[in-house]
């Protein structure tokens, strides 16, 4: 297998060029085997300062574009993403360790989003009506200014941008802030934006960690934020952002509930759930990590064995992220054994022959697991799955209603009343019928409920568009002779 070696050093990509800030740096480590492919500096305030400059400055001219010169630069960019295919592929699964399917999916997916973005002319047009005789009124959207995006490491392509092609073909200038785990892809994309022409300025990246944040969320010169990663940090960027009064949506961790009714196709229902609990070796936040077995599925979950076998660390299954992950993991697994859950398939102690040093975790199915062991109620992120089982739907559904996350929750039936009773009452964002990672694609959007989002409104999609703008109301009577009324 092709496999990318040592990389540059990582650098932040301030007003159109990369530079080193002289900093304290830690280490870029490759999950797959755990070698040091890079280093990375840990930023300061003064360099998310020195980045909001550049994007306030650039602000005044971008922002003066027309949308549709705006978007030439993303029709060129997601060439560039397609010619770069193979070697953006290897760069996401260096940094992040997935499999190299699972890489270029979410290379593919990244140039979905610049399509969305490009077709922003088609989608924002601006309302205009003649209110009283004489008089109009019309609504435009206009961009915030400066705004911040906050990445987490389990998709060092595909997260950036769900926020980065709308915000700026919206017409905002941006300070991204990558995950420290996986910084490069992020570099990379800047090189190609610049490639594309993008002007200096408008989008900046500032590398480093929980200082960054911190800083890019007490700015005064920032609008919004968007941060995506763990419901511990969303809370503590969603309070911190918006008590500098920004406007700010903030995606969170989850624990998604597949509700498996005794009718359900086995065989499609078997291998949904597997894909889902051990795509991206579980590290996705739409993956399945409870199963609610209704009534009598012992047959499904035969199959479900069965599949999980096929799934072999270091080829069908990339690596997680980090020792300390594969740790959490197999500490949740043990715990669960311990409290008297019944380990069906194991994955602790996995190895890749001649990758002794990557982070892997095999596929792991838990059965009789209860609702009170911590594996029922907490993210694990791994691929991990706890079955839970439940003698009706009604139990089934008051199981999934008792997550404190709500970003993902399907069903597998072959009835419609039954699917249709959980598209109703469960409480998640993002509902799958039949479908174990029920991904809305553009132009629907992103985001869950309860503890998997604070903010109003979605990170992609239709509603990200009320996010990146507001509404400018301009009312405008031109004829002298136009009716008078109570508000002329
Ligand atoms: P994380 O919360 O640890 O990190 C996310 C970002 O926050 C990183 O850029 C990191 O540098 C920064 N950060 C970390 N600790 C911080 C702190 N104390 N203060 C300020 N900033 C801090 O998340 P992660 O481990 O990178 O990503 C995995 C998590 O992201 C999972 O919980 C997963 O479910 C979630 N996620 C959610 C979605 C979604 O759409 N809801 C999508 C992808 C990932």
């Amino acid at each position: 297998m092709e496999q990318l070696k040592e990389q540059p050093k990582v650098q932040n990509f301030i007003n159109g060029s990369f530079e080193s800030n002289g900093h304290a740096a830690m280490d870029v480590i490759s999950p797959l085997d755990g070698s040091v492919i890079s280093s990375l500096p840990l930023s300061k305030e003064n360099d998310v300062d020195k980045a909001v400059k550049a994007a306030r400055e650039a602000f005044p001219e971008w922002s003066s574009k027309t949308l549709k010169d705006r978007v030439q630069i993303f029709f060129k960019y997601r060439s560039l993403l397609e010619e770069h295919m193979h070697e953006l592929t290897l760069l996401v699964q260096l940094e992040n360790g997935k499999t190299y399917n699972e890489a270029k999916a979410e290379v593919e997916k990244s140039m979905e989003l610049c399509e969305f973005a490009v077709s922003m002319p088609q989608i924002v047009v601006n309302e205009i009506q003649e209110v009283s005789k004489g008089v109009e009124c019309r609504i435009e959207r206009r961009p915030l200014g400066v705004v911040a995006s906050i990445t987490p490491f389990n998709f060092p392509n595909m997260v950036p941008h769900w926020t980065l092609p709308n915000a700026l073909v919206l017409g905002n200038t941006m300070v991204m802030k990558p995950s420290e785990l996986v910084p490069l892809s992020t570099m990379r994309m800047a090189e190609l934006l610049q490639k594309a022409g993008l002007p200096k300025g408008v989008f900046n990246i500032v590398n480093g960690g929980k200082e960054v944040v911190e800083a890019i969320c007490d700015h005064p010169g920032i609008e919004a934020v968007s941060f995506v990663g763990s419901t511990k940090v969303a809370k503590i960027v969603y309070k911190r952002a918006t008590s500098t009064l920004k406007r700010c949506v903030a995606l969170g961790g989850a624990k998604n509930h597949l509700l498996v009714l005794p009718d359900a196709n086995p065989e499609m229902t078997a291998s949904n759930v597997v894909a889902s609990m051990s795509g991206c070796a579980g590290q996705r936040c739409m993956a399945a990590s409870v199963m609610v077995g209704v009534d009598n599925v012992q047959h499904i979950i035969d199959r479900m064995v069965e599949e999980v076998k096929k799934v072999v660390p270091g080829e069908s299954l990339g690596s997680v992220i980090s020792a300390e992950a594969k740790a959490k993991i197999e500490a949740y697994i043990t715990e669960a054994e311990n409290n008297g859950a019944k380990v069906l398939v194991d994955g602790r102690n996995a190895t890749v022959p001649g990758k002794e040093g990557g982070f892997y975790v095999g596929p792991t199915i838990i059965d009789y697991v209860t609702t009170d062991m911590s594996v029922a109620r907490e993210e694990i992120f791994g691929p991990v799955i706890s079955i839970i089982r439940a003698k009706n739907l009604d139990e089934a559904i008051t199981i999934e209603n008792g997550s404190n996350y709500g970003n993902a929750a399907a069903v597998f039936t072959q009835s419609g009343g039954l699917a249709k009773q959980v598209m109703e009452r469960a409480s998640a964002g993002m509902i799958g019928v039949n479908i174990g990672v029920p991904v809305p694609r553009e132009p629907f959007s992103f985001g869950g409920w309860n503890e998997s989002k604070f903010g109003v409104g979605d990170i992609t999609g239709r509603s990200s568009i009320e996010f990146w703008t507001q509404n400018k109301k301009t009312t405008t009577k031109w004829n002298p002779e136009a009716q008078i009324n109570w508000m002329s």
